[in-house]
């Protein structure tokens, strides 16, 4: 499928807003530049509604959540910022392990099987992408999701206002 980019997080955001405005959740789209991508469509939402909510499901009532991306030659990137729990240093490379979650009082009291990011992490390298994450405990975590860059040639670098 042909995406844009950023009127496509647009609309993935639109179904996010009860959640968001339930739990007063801020997210800012800082995709600023709407540059159109050949990608996987079923796959892509669900790398990006996964990041998503668990930055919202892993923050306090009225944290913050930024989307960003950006483009080097062949890679695109999509990066997922929270400054919600974070993840424990020690814990940042199993929370990709099927059925893992952290293990403390916060994390017990939210409901999750543990597969989200294990199914991430699955569809990624089948889109022959990377997926990383850096978190500090009580600041936040990012996600950054790189892919290769397929376009078809054509421009349609259609800018909105941030
Ligand atoms: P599911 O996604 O199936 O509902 P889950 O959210 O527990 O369950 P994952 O999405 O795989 O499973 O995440 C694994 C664990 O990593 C989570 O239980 C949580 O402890 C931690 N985690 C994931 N994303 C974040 C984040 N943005 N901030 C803090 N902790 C996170
Ligand atoms: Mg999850």
């Amino acid at each position: 499928n042909r995406i844009k980019l950023r009127a496509y997080l647009t609309e993935v955001l639109q179904s996010f807003q009860p959640e968001l405005e339930k739990k007063q959740i801020k997210v800012y789209n800082e995709i600023a530049e709407d540059f159109v991508i050949i990608g996987d469509d079923h796959k892509l939402r669900h790398v990006v509604n996964n990041l998503l909510q668990n930055a919202i499901k892993y923050n306090d009532a009225g944290g913050s959540v930024w989307v960003s991306s950006n483009k080097k030659q062949q890679i695109w990137q999509l990066i997922v910022r929270d400054n919600g729990w974070g993840i424990p240093q020690d814990q940042q490379e199993r929370i990709f392990e099927r059925f893992y979650r952290i293990e403390n009082s916060r994390s017990r009291q939210t409901g999750g099987t543990g597969l989200g990011l294990a199914v991430v992490k699955e569809y990624i390298a089948a889109m022959k992408g990377k997926i990383k994450v850096a978190s500090q405990v009580g600041v936040g975590s990012e996600f950054t999701v790189s892919l290769p860059l397929i376009t078809d040639g054509k421009r349609d670098d259609v800018r909105e206002k941030v």
